[in-house]
């Protein structure tokens, strides 16, 4: 029986062709900006989002680092929602070792951190208080797409009140595909855009941060000091290449294949599921089934991390047909309790 694996996006295998360049790719040494299929990589990703320049880091949690510390010395602030991944999943390493102190703000329920409340937030210039340098945005988020007004009017305010403006784009392509908009389109409004190579693109690891120059320089270095300078990297460059070219389009496949999952749920009476945007469901799972309904998924080689709140994420690895049965094993488990 096949192992279905819904825990998250990143754990997508690399397929034949993915390898298959792989095991071809050219290499130098990447410290040296000698890596022929990093640097192209690199240029690849400025292009698409629109930006000077760009740097190819080892996972997206350094590269979200490698930019807060590149945009913000120490002592200063960013301003990021209560739960973007930067806050919240990064083992708090801007503050840790940026020395960058964040101002968290309540997510709206459409993933947005509200404009009046990011105006509230920002500090005086005062010697009371840190000094507001960025603001940190997350698209998808919880796997919703956020408005582009939104990020018009964030972009605009920032610009105003000379802050930058940086994307944590783990899922920018989700994105993408779901607006239909280019992700140079989704990106102009910012500074700098950290991309995941890794999640539904479906290479081993990796991560691309893109911004001007100048930004890019910064963290050439500061990636170093962090320990993400790789040398023959362009192993897994040409994987990140290869997800940019064959792996974008088909996320289609991935949020067809959620709402799918979710429709199906959906009938199960005991759960209460939100609709899909991309490719993450969302399910709330009544606490008391939640150990029992773990186990009878693990038995039936189901993997999710089950809980009150259940996150159930599609990607290349499963297909339509998997999702069937796993909405059976929902359906069956709920049945026998009645
Ligand atoms: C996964 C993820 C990251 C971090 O990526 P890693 O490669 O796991 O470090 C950053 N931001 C978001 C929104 C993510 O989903």
């Amino acid at each position: 029986m096949k192992t279905i694996d819904l825990r998250s996006d990143t754990v997508t295998r690399p397929t034949q062709a993915m390898r298959d360049v792989m095991a071809r790719a050219e290499v130098g040494d990447d410290v040296f900006g000698d890596d022929p299929t990093v640097n192209a990589l690199q240029e690849k990703t400025a292009a698409l989002v629109g930006m000077e320049a760009a740097i190819f880091l080892p996972s997206g949690t350094q590269s979200n680092l490698c930019a807060l510390m590149a945009h913000c010395g120490r002592g200063d602030e960013y301003i990021v929602g209560q739960n973007a991944h930067t806050y919240k999943y990064e083992g708090g390493g801007a503050a840790v070792l940026g020395s960058i102190q964040p101002q968290p703000i309540e997510n709206a329920s459409d993933g947005t951190i509200p404009l009046e409340k990011i105006r509230a937030a920002v500090k005086p210039d005062d010697a009371h208080f840190a000094v507001t340098r960025l603001i940190a945005l997350e698209n998808t988020i919880g796997g919703m797409v956020i408005p582009q007004a939104y990020v018009a009017e964030v972009a605009q305010f920032a610009r105003a009140s000379n802050l930058a403006l940086h994307l944590d784009g783990a899922r920018l392509f989700n994105a993408v595909v779901k607006s239909g908009k280019t992700a140079e389109e989704l990106c102009a409004p910012f500074d700098s855009v950290s991309v995941c190579l890794s999640k539904g693109l479906g290479a081993p690891a990796g991560s691309v941060l893109c911004g001007t120059k100048v930004l890019i320089g910064r963290a050439h270095r500061i990636r170093k000091m962090l320990g993400g300078g790789m040398r023959q990297a362009g192993i897994i460059a040409a994987a990140g290449i290869h997800a940019l070219d064959h792996h974008v389009a088909r996320l289609a496949e991935d949020h067809a294949n959620a709402k799918a999952l979710a429709d199906g749920l959906n009938e199960v009476a005991s759960l209460k599921v939100t609709m899909p945007q991309t490719n993450i469901v969302l399910v709330d799972v009544p606490s008391a089934e939640v150990r029992a309904l773990q186990t009878h998924l693990a038995a039936a080689r189901v993997i999710a991390i089950v809980g009150p709140r259940t996150r159930l994420v599609t990607h290349l690895d499963v297909t339509r047909e998997d999702l069937m049965r796993v909405v059976e094993l929902f359906r069956q488990f709920f049945a026998k309790r009645g």
